[in-house]
Protein backbone atom coordinates (compact mmCIF):
# COMPACT_ATOMS: atom_id res chain seq x y z
CA UNK A 1 0.00 0.00 0.00
CA UNK A 2 2.33 2.66 -0.99
CA UNK A 3 0.15 5.86 -0.48
CA UNK A 4 -1.02 4.37 3.41
CA UNK A 5 0.32 6.80 5.92
CA UNK A 6 3.79 5.32 8.06
CA UNK A 7 2.68 3.60 11.11
CA UNK A 8 3.10 5.89 14.04
CA UNK A 9 5.88 3.47 15.39
CA UNK A 10 7.46 0.71 13.51
CA UNK A 11 9.35 -1.65 15.23
CA UNK A 12 11.83 -4.28 13.39
CA UNK A 13 13.95 -7.01 14.57
CA UNK A 14 15.11 -5.43 17.77
CA UNK A 15 18.23 -7.13 19.54
CA UNK A 16 19.27 -5.71 23.29
CA UNK A 17 21.59 -7.32 25.82
CA UNK A 18 22.77 -6.75 28.76
CA UNK A 19 25.87 -8.68 29.56
CA UNK A 20 25.24 -11.91 29.21
CA UNK A 21 21.27 -10.95 29.68
CA UNK A 22 18.91 -11.14 26.47
CA UNK A 23 16.60 -8.19 27.02
CA UNK A 24 14.86 -8.35 23.88
CA UNK A 25 15.67 -11.34 21.18
CA UNK A 26 13.91 -9.68 17.90
CA UNK A 27 10.57 -8.30 18.77
CA UNK A 28 8.83 -6.78 15.63
CA UNK A 29 5.47 -4.23 15.99
CA UNK A 30 3.72 -1.16 14.61
CA UNK A 31 1.38 0.99 15.96
CA UNK A 32 -0.79 3.21 13.69
CA UNK A 33 -2.28 6.33 14.77
CA UNK A 34 -6.09 5.90 16.05
CA UNK A 35 -4.86 2.79 18.30
CA UNK A 36 -3.51 1.24 21.81
CA UNK A 37 -1.01 -1.11 21.33
CA UNK A 38 0.52 -2.65 25.10
CA UNK A 39 3.11 -4.65 25.52
CA UNK A 40 2.20 -7.22 27.59
CA UNK A 41 4.71 -9.53 29.48
CA UNK A 42 5.03 -10.06 33.43
CA UNK A 43 8.49 -8.96 35.40
CA UNK A 44 11.64 -8.70 33.47
CA UNK A 45 9.92 -9.60 30.02
CA UNK A 46 11.71 -6.89 28.39
CA UNK A 47 8.78 -4.45 27.99
CA UNK A 48 10.79 -1.24 29.91
CA UNK A 49 13.71 -2.03 27.53
CA UNK A 50 11.58 -2.11 24.17
CA UNK A 51 10.36 1.37 25.28
CA UNK A 52 13.35 3.14 26.37
CA UNK A 53 14.72 1.88 23.10
CA UNK A 54 11.67 3.40 20.95
CA UNK A 55 12.11 6.28 23.26
CA UNK A 56 16.00 6.66 22.01
CA UNK A 57 17.27 6.21 25.59
CA UNK A 58 18.53 3.36 24.99
CA UNK A 59 20.37 1.98 21.83
CA UNK A 60 19.93 -1.48 20.66
CA UNK A 61 22.42 -3.96 19.93
CA UNK A 62 20.53 -4.24 16.41
CA UNK A 63 17.39 -3.50 14.23
CA UNK A 64 15.19 -0.08 13.79
CA UNK A 65 12.85 2.11 15.02
CA UNK A 66 10.91 4.47 12.73
CA UNK A 67 8.49 6.75 14.23
CA UNK A 68 6.17 8.63 11.48
CA UNK A 69 8.52 7.07 8.99
CA UNK A 70 11.80 8.88 10.37
CA UNK A 71 14.86 6.61 11.17
CA UNK A 72 14.80 6.68 14.69
CA UNK A 73 17.96 5.03 15.38
CA UNK A 74 19.69 7.86 12.33
CA UNK A 75 17.74 10.86 13.34
CA UNK A 76 17.06 10.64 17.10
CA UNK A 77 16.40 14.36 17.22
CA UNK A 78 13.90 14.67 14.46
CA UNK A 79 12.11 11.18 15.73
CA UNK A 80 11.93 12.85 19.09
CA UNK A 81 10.14 16.10 18.36
CA UNK A 82 7.24 13.08 17.43
CA UNK A 83 7.01 11.42 20.79
CA UNK A 84 5.30 12.24 24.03
CA UNK A 85 6.16 10.03 27.01
CA UNK A 86 5.46 9.09 30.63
CA UNK A 87 8.06 6.76 32.24
CA UNK A 88 8.02 4.68 35.78
CA UNK A 89 10.88 6.76 36.91
CA UNK A 90 9.10 10.51 36.00
CA UNK A 91 9.60 12.86 39.01
CA UNK A 92 9.10 16.23 39.78
CA UNK A 93 10.28 18.64 42.53
CA UNK A 94 7.75 18.58 45.39
CA UNK A 95 6.81 22.22 45.61
CA UNK A 96 6.50 22.80 41.67
CA UNK A 97 2.57 22.70 40.32
CA UNK A 98 0.79 21.48 37.46
CA UNK A 99 0.20 25.17 35.85
CA UNK A 100 4.84 25.64 36.55
CA UNK A 101 5.49 22.22 35.31
CA UNK A 102 2.70 22.08 32.05
CA UNK A 103 4.54 25.64 31.79
CA UNK A 104 8.42 24.54 32.08
CA UNK A 105 8.05 21.73 30.03
CA UNK A 106 6.58 24.36 27.55
CA UNK A 107 9.04 26.12 27.28
CA UNK A 108 11.82 23.75 25.47
CA UNK A 109 9.28 23.73 22.50
CA UNK A 110 8.48 26.17 19.70
CA UNK A 111 4.86 24.91 19.44
CA UNK A 112 3.52 23.95 22.43
CA UNK A 113 0.55 22.80 23.90
CA UNK A 114 -1.38 25.52 25.86
CA UNK A 115 -1.16 24.59 29.55
CA UNK A 116 -4.62 25.74 30.16
CA UNK A 117 -6.34 23.44 27.47
CA UNK A 118 -3.94 20.64 29.42
CA UNK A 119 -4.79 21.16 32.65
CA UNK A 120 -8.70 20.83 31.43
CA UNK A 121 -8.13 17.76 29.03
CA UNK A 122 -6.90 15.85 32.21
CA UNK A 123 -8.88 17.25 34.81
CA UNK A 124 -6.41 18.80 36.49
CA UNK A 125 -7.55 22.35 36.44
CA UNK A 126 -8.64 22.69 40.27
CA UNK A 127 -5.48 21.38 41.02
CA UNK A 128 -3.70 23.48 38.47
CA UNK A 129 -1.65 25.53 41.41
CA UNK A 130 -1.06 22.71 44.22
CA UNK A 131 2.35 21.52 45.13
CA UNK A 132 3.21 17.96 43.43
CA UNK A 133 3.64 16.71 46.87
CA UNK A 134 0.01 17.25 47.71
CA UNK A 135 -1.07 15.49 44.65
CA UNK A 136 -2.50 12.14 44.81
CA UNK A 137 -0.71 9.29 43.11
CA UNK A 138 -3.69 9.73 40.19
CA UNK A 139 -3.20 12.94 39.68
CA UNK A 140 0.19 12.69 40.00
CA UNK A 141 -0.18 10.28 36.84
CA UNK A 142 -2.30 12.44 34.77
CA UNK A 143 0.28 15.52 35.16
CA UNK A 144 2.64 13.34 33.91
CA UNK A 145 0.25 12.01 31.05
CA UNK A 146 -0.70 15.76 30.73
CA UNK A 147 3.46 16.09 30.52
CA UNK A 148 3.55 13.58 27.58
CA UNK A 149 1.58 16.07 25.42
CA UNK A 150 2.99 19.22 25.93
CA UNK A 151 4.72 18.69 22.40
CA UNK A 152 2.09 17.60 21.06
CA UNK A 153 3.13 14.37 19.46
CA UNK A 154 1.86 12.11 17.75
CA UNK A 155 3.22 9.07 19.48
CA UNK A 156 2.45 8.70 22.62
CA UNK A 157 4.46 6.17 25.09
CA UNK A 158 3.42 4.98 28.56
CA UNK A 159 5.88 2.68 30.64
CA UNK A 160 3.39 1.04 33.23
CA UNK A 161 0.58 4.06 33.14
CA UNK A 162 -1.26 2.71 35.72
CA UNK A 163 1.04 1.03 38.12
CA UNK A 164 0.35 1.24 41.91
CA UNK A 165 -3.15 2.93 41.22
CA UNK A 166 -6.24 2.13 43.58
CA UNK A 167 -9.66 1.02 40.89
CA UNK A 168 -11.14 4.06 40.02
CA UNK A 169 -7.99 5.92 39.95
CA UNK A 170 -6.80 3.04 37.17
CA UNK A 171 -10.33 3.66 35.85
CA UNK A 172 -10.33 7.76 35.24
CA UNK A 173 -6.46 6.78 33.62
CA UNK A 174 -8.21 4.10 30.94
CA UNK A 175 -10.58 6.81 30.14
CA UNK A 176 -8.20 9.69 29.41
CA UNK A 177 -5.50 7.03 27.70
CA UNK A 178 -9.22 5.75 25.32
CA UNK A 179 -9.62 9.95 25.01
CA UNK A 180 -6.10 10.00 23.92
CA UNK A 181 -6.48 7.23 21.10
CA UNK A 182 -9.94 8.66 20.15
CA UNK A 183 -7.79 12.13 19.31
CA UNK A 184 -5.99 9.95 16.68
CA UNK A 185 -2.92 9.52 18.60
CA UNK A 186 -0.85 6.63 18.55
CA UNK A 187 -0.61 4.78 22.09
CA UNK A 188 1.85 2.44 23.14
CA UNK A 189 2.04 1.43 26.88
CA UNK A 190 3.38 -1.41 28.77
CA UNK A 191 1.47 -3.44 31.24
CA UNK A 192 1.81 -6.61 33.35
CA UNK A 193 -2.22 -6.02 34.43
CA UNK A 194 -4.25 -8.82 31.77
CA UNK A 195 -7.11 -6.85 32.51
CA UNK A 196 -5.93 -4.00 31.86
CA UNK A 197 -4.16 -4.88 28.67
CA UNK A 198 -7.65 -6.75 27.63
CA UNK A 199 -10.17 -4.25 28.31
CA UNK A 200 -7.87 -0.75 27.56
CA UNK A 201 -5.70 -2.07 24.56
CA UNK A 202 -6.78 -2.27 20.81
CA UNK A 203 -4.14 -4.85 20.28
CA UNK A 204 -1.63 -6.51 22.12
CA UNK A 205 1.64 -8.07 21.71
CA UNK A 206 2.09 -11.22 24.76
CA UNK A 207 6.56 -10.65 25.57
CA UNK A 208 8.03 -13.24 27.17
CA UNK A 209 11.55 -13.81 28.02
CA UNK A 210 12.59 -10.97 25.22
CA UNK A 211 10.13 -12.71 22.59
CA UNK A 212 6.97 -11.38 21.63
CA UNK A 213 4.85 -14.99 21.84
CA UNK A 214 1.90 -13.28 19.70
CA UNK A 215 0.20 -10.01 18.18
CA UNK A 216 -3.36 -9.69 18.02
CA UNK A 217 -6.55 -8.01 19.16
CA UNK A 218 -7.36 -9.31 22.88
CA UNK A 219 -10.73 -11.05 22.01
CA UNK A 220 -8.55 -12.94 18.88
CA UNK A 221 -5.40 -14.00 21.31
CA UNK A 222 -8.07 -15.45 23.24
CA UNK A 223 -10.52 -17.27 20.49
CA UNK A 224 -6.87 -18.17 17.97
CA UNK A 225 -5.59 -19.90 21.53
CA UNK A 226 -6.21 -23.65 21.81
CA UNK A 227 -7.61 -22.91 25.30
CA UNK A 228 -10.83 -24.60 26.78
CA UNK A 229 -13.76 -22.48 28.35
CA UNK A 230 -14.28 -23.86 32.44
CA UNK A 231 -17.49 -24.84 34.50
CA UNK A 232 -16.97 -23.96 37.92
CA UNK A 233 -19.38 -26.25 39.56
CA UNK A 234 -20.45 -26.84 43.62
CA UNK A 235 -22.96 -29.63 44.22
CA UNK A 236 -25.17 -29.67 47.59
CA UNK A 237 -23.25 -33.40 48.41
CA UNK A 238 -19.39 -34.73 47.40
CA UNK A 239 -18.99 -35.04 43.57
CA UNK A 240 -16.38 -37.63 43.12
CA UNK A 241 -13.65 -37.51 40.98
CA UNK A 242 -14.25 -40.08 39.03
CA UNK A 243 -18.09 -39.06 38.13
CA UNK A 244 -16.43 -34.98 37.84
CA UNK A 245 -14.13 -36.44 35.06
CA UNK A 246 -16.59 -38.92 33.17
CA UNK A 247 -18.74 -35.73 32.50
CA UNK A 248 -19.21 -35.40 28.85
CA UNK A 249 -16.73 -32.88 27.28
CA UNK A 250 -14.53 -32.93 29.90
CA UNK A 251 -11.29 -33.09 29.16
CA UNK A 252 -10.00 -32.00 32.91
CA UNK A 253 -11.47 -32.09 36.24
CA UNK A 254 -9.21 -30.04 39.20
CA UNK A 255 -10.92 -30.20 42.58
CA UNK A 256 -10.49 -26.19 43.81
CA UNK A 257 -12.76 -24.46 47.14
CA UNK A 258 -15.39 -27.77 47.75
CA UNK A 259 -16.25 -28.09 44.12
CA UNK A 260 -14.22 -28.87 40.67
CA UNK A 261 -13.38 -26.72 37.71
CA UNK A 262 -14.05 -28.88 34.35
CA UNK A 263 -12.25 -28.12 31.43
CA UNK A 264 -14.57 -28.90 28.47
CA UNK A 265 -14.82 -29.25 24.81
CA UNK A 266 -18.88 -28.14 25.02
CA UNK A 267 -19.61 -26.21 27.78
CA UNK A 268 -23.97 -27.19 27.16
CA UNK A 269 -23.00 -31.30 27.28
CA UNK A 270 -21.02 -30.80 30.22
CA UNK A 271 -23.86 -29.22 32.10
CA UNK A 272 -26.79 -30.96 30.48
CA UNK A 273 -24.24 -34.35 31.45
CA UNK A 274 -23.75 -32.90 34.89
CA UNK A 275 -27.64 -31.72 35.85
CA UNK A 276 -28.76 -35.49 34.61
CA UNK A 277 -25.71 -36.96 37.00
CA UNK A 278 -26.91 -35.09 40.16
CA UNK A 279 -29.88 -35.81 39.59
CA UNK A 280 -29.41 -39.57 39.22
CA UNK A 281 -27.46 -39.44 42.25
CA UNK A 282 -29.90 -37.57 44.61
CA UNK A 283 -27.43 -34.58 44.55
CA UNK A 284 -28.07 -30.98 43.38
CA UNK A 285 -26.32 -28.03 42.53
CA UNK A 286 -25.32 -24.96 44.77
CA UNK A 287 -23.23 -22.88 42.28
CA UNK A 288 -22.29 -23.21 39.11
CA UNK A 289 -19.91 -20.51 36.52
CA UNK A 290 -19.20 -20.55 33.14
CA UNK A 291 -15.40 -18.69 32.43
CA UNK A 292 -14.46 -17.83 29.20
CA UNK A 293 -10.52 -18.44 28.06
CA UNK A 294 -8.54 -15.94 29.66
CA UNK A 295 -5.62 -13.91 28.73
CA UNK A 296 -3.80 -15.54 31.58
CA UNK A 297 -4.70 -19.49 30.32
CA UNK A 298 -3.34 -17.63 27.03
CA UNK A 299 0.28 -17.37 28.19
CA UNK A 300 0.66 -20.64 29.89
CA UNK A 301 -0.76 -22.15 26.65
CA UNK A 302 1.90 -19.96 25.03
CA UNK A 303 4.88 -20.14 27.03
CA UNK A 304 3.89 -23.31 29.06
CA UNK A 305 4.64 -21.32 31.79
CA UNK A 306 2.34 -19.84 34.67
CA UNK A 307 1.98 -15.93 34.69
CA UNK A 308 3.55 -14.47 37.56
CA UNK A 309 4.51 -11.04 38.42
CA UNK A 310 6.19 -9.52 42.09
CA UNK A 311 2.89 -6.90 42.24
CA UNK A 312 1.50 -10.10 42.29
CA UNK A 313 2.87 -12.52 44.82
P1 LIG B 1 9.28 -4.93 34.69
O1 LIG B 1 7.83 -5.24 34.45
O2 LIG B 1 9.80 -5.58 35.94
O3 LIG B 1 9.62 -3.49 34.58
P2 LIG B 1 10.23 -5.42 32.00
O4 LIG B 1 9.35 -6.34 31.24
O5 LIG B 1 10.07 -3.97 31.78
O6 LIG B 1 10.12 -5.74 33.54
P3 LIG B 1 13.04 -5.00 31.48
O7 LIG B 1 13.16 -4.00 32.60
O8 LIG B 1 13.12 -4.50 30.10
O9 LIG B 1 11.73 -5.89 31.66
O10 LIG B 1 14.18 -6.12 31.72
C1 LIG B 1 14.42 -7.16 30.79
C2 LIG B 1 15.62 -7.99 31.30
O11 LIG B 1 16.79 -7.20 31.24
C3 LIG B 1 15.48 -8.44 32.76
O12 LIG B 1 16.10 -9.70 32.86
C4 LIG B 1 16.27 -7.38 33.51
O13 LIG B 1 16.79 -7.92 34.71
C5 LIG B 1 17.37 -7.04 32.53
N1 LIG B 1 17.81 -5.65 32.64
C6 LIG B 1 17.05 -4.54 32.49
N2 LIG B 1 17.78 -3.42 32.63
C7 LIG B 1 19.04 -3.82 32.88
C8 LIG B 1 20.29 -3.14 33.09
N3 LIG B 1 20.37 -1.81 33.07
N4 LIG B 1 21.38 -3.91 33.30
C9 LIG B 1 21.33 -5.25 33.31
N5 LIG B 1 20.20 -5.96 33.10
C10 LIG B 1 19.07 -5.26 32.88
Amino acid sequence: MPNSPPASVCVRDLVKHYGSVEALRGINFEVAAGEIFGLLGPNGAGKTTAIECVLGLRRPDSGAVAIDGIDALAFPGRAKERVGAQLQTAALQDKITPRQALDLFASFYRKPAGTGALLERFSLTAKADAAFDSLSHGQRQRLFLALAFVNRPSLVVLDEPTAGLDPNARRELHRMIAGVRDAGHAVLLSTHHMDEARSLCDRIAILDHGRIVATARPAELVSNANVRPKVAVKTRLPLDAARAGALPGVVRAESQKGGWLLSTTDVNLTITGLVKQLEADGNALADLQIQGPTLEDVFIELTGRTWSTEEDA
